[in-house]
């Protein structure tokens, strides 16, 4: 009995932990509720370690964890939940390096309850997938960028347009976030956002992108653009003194005051609206997130006017959005060599956009034109096995290398100083890991490209299968309106923001899956939704390959590199 008591209370404990430590941080003296709220938000999001995890490594669990396959409106309950974050965890601490290993426990447990909190306040011990996908693809770390083009796979149609119930659905869930920690009343969910953000009629992805990353983006999003900020300017050092707090130097954002000449704060002073002499937290302040010397803003200032400045970049690349019809896929080319990994990338994007115009047509009309789906039967094969040849070309290469390498470490430390040829292959080595490392991140290009539309493809099937089952209606239920008020304005920002990004999250991917080789040996038609799982199996494989032979090389590096050390300073010393 005692013992019960305690082990709840102790659970009680843990479960206001996180909340507690945020009041401990006094994130309620900041006036503006969006930095407010941004500010909690990353708070939680590195207390729990979720910024260690890219996008990309979540998109990866969630397949792992058989969440593709599921319908947005099934519910997981508490401890499959539980699982979920155990194998995100696990698997960050397996790219971790081993002086950096993250409390795995104490992370699930922290997060296991800030997610219980925020979309289970009422106790059921369930939540939908969709909301957990979009609580974990908005809290962990990467570029917004990467996660709303996510979120916009979860939420568009066959055709790549954006299902307004669906990014009403995703608001209703990411507004939680706010709401958890006590900024409901600026942020929480209200019927009209939708409408309020997308006045248009059909949204594509880059009008999707367009809008929320807009400066500013949409009122109720606020605090989402500008969290990722609050993570890329943490480390930004200016070496200014604080116009109010007097402090030398300022860490993170700097304001500028646009009337008072000279008058800059802190991020902490302006956040909290101090201000002295002349100047009052009504004047407009522009937000820099990175300092430059007086002598490079001139040097800036005369390129900027002798007109050698680019004007206006976009804000995001363009994507491709509509799904390409099913002939597009008959110009199918051989892929021999690294350079075509864009190819192949388009290759299986076409694949993919095709996959899924079958999907959506196959409720209208069933399939009859037999000889056309054996035909696209064998343009797949063709693809994987050519997905299948690469892999292995690169296997082979990486064999290469290793045993390359191997020779190269041979010579003793005594033989090293007197070797020239061992300099050289030092070069040669570097050069290599230079190259590989090149190959590498195109090879994760084409991956993230792949897992997008692989996450887009299988939320299409399912939801074809579910039609195809039930016609379910879904009823929406409102929740009380807040208008977002604040009393300071807002500052501008700068537009010389040169913004340092300053965590790089190790992208390596742990592998899974078969021989691409063994799913074709049959030559029956398979389920294609499996055939495209393989291909990407294949290639994350590759990629395993590739970051194990990185980490070796680097090690050869490192070796050869105090063997040398040693040797010279064995002859010095002689
Ligand atoms: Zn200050
Ligand atoms: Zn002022």
């Amino acid at each position: 009995m005692i013992e019960e008591g305690s082990k709840s209370s102790k659970s009680m404990v843990e479960k206001r932990q996180l909340f507690m430590e945020m009041r401990a941080q006094n994130f309620d003296v900041i006036r503006l509720s969006t930095y407010r709220t941004a500010c909690k938000l990353r708070f939680v999001q590195k207390r729990c370690n979720l910024h260690l995890v890219d996008v990309w490594n979540m998109i990866e669990a969630f397949r792992d964890n058989g969440l593709s396959t599921l319908d947005h409106n099934a519910e997981i309950n508490v401890s499959r939940l539980e699982t979920i974050l155990s194998s995100i965890f696990y698997q960050l601490n397996k790219r971790l390096p081993t002086t950096h290993q993250i409390n795995v426990d104490q992370s699930i447990g922290l997060l296991l309850n800030f997610i219980v909190a925020t979309y289970d306040s009422e106790g059921h011990g369930k939540l939908t997938v969709f909301a957990m996908k979009a609580m974990l693809a908005t809290m962990c770390g990467g570029k917004i960028l990467d996660k709303l083009r996510y979120i916009f796979s979860q939420i568009s149609d066959s055709n790549g347009v954006m299902v307004f119930a669906k990014f009403d659905q995703f608001l209703r869930e990411v507004l939680k976030l706010p709401t958890a920690v006590f900024e409901g009343p600026s942020f929480g969910y209200t019927e009209h956002y939708t409408r309020t953000c997308f006045p248009q009629q059909k949204i594509l992805l880059n009008t999707f992108l367009d809008v929320l990353m807009a400066d500013p983006p949409p009122q109720c999003l606020v605090w989402l653009p500008l969290m990722h900020r609050l993570a890329n300017v943490e480390n930004v050092f200016h070496p200014v003194e604080c116009s109010y707090c007097r402090s030398e130097s300022m860490m993170g954002f700097r304001y500028r005051c646009q009337q008072c000449h000279g008058y800059q704060l802190c991020q902490s002073c302006f956040w909290r609206g101090h201000a002295s002499g002349p100047h009052s937290n009504q004047h407009q302040m522009k937000e820099h997130s990175s300092w430059k010397s007086p002598a490079k803003k001139l040097s800036h200032a005369i390129s900027k006017s002798l007109g050698c400045m680019p004007m206006g970049e976009p804000p995001h690349p363009v994507f491709p959005e509509a799904a390409e019809r099913p002939q597009d896929l008959a110009h199918t080319t051989t892929l021999e060599s690294p350079s075509r990994l864009d190819e192949e990338h388009r290759l299986i994007a076409r694949y993919a956009a095709r996959l899924a115009a079958e999907a959506s047509n196959s409720t209208q009309c069933p399939p009859s034109d037999l000889s056309f789906n054996f035909d696209a039967n064998k343009q797949q094969r063709q693809l994987i096995a050519e997905l299948e040849n690469k892999n292995r070309e690169i296997l082979q290469e990486i064999q290469r290398l290793r045993l390359e390498h191997e020779q190269a470490s041979q010579p003793t430390p005594e033989k090293a100083q007197q070797n020239p040829t061992l300099l050289a292959e030092l070069r040669l080595l570097r050069h290599r890991k230079d190259e590989l490392e090149r190959r590498m991140s195109a090879l994760q290009e084409s991956r993230r490209e792949l897992m997008v539309q692989l996450e887009g493809l299988m939320r299409l099937l399912k939801d074809e299968e579910q039609k195809q089952a039930t016609q379910t209606g879904s009823s929406p239920h409102s929740s009380p309106s807040h208008s977002a008020s604040c009393t300071m304005p807002m500052p501008i920002r700068s537009t010389s923001a040169g913004s340092t990004p300053t965590h790089t999250p190790q992208d390596c991917l742990a592998g899974v899956g078969d021989d691409v080789l063994d799913a074709f040996s049959q030559g029956v038609p398979r389920n294609l939704r499996n055939d495209l799982l393989v291909a990407a199996d294949s290639i994350t494989n590759t990629m395993s390959s590739l970051v194990k032979e990185l980490h070796s090389v680097d090690d050869g590096l490192e070796e050869e590199e105090c063997n040398m050390r040693n040797g010279r300073e064995k002859a010095e010393s002689e």
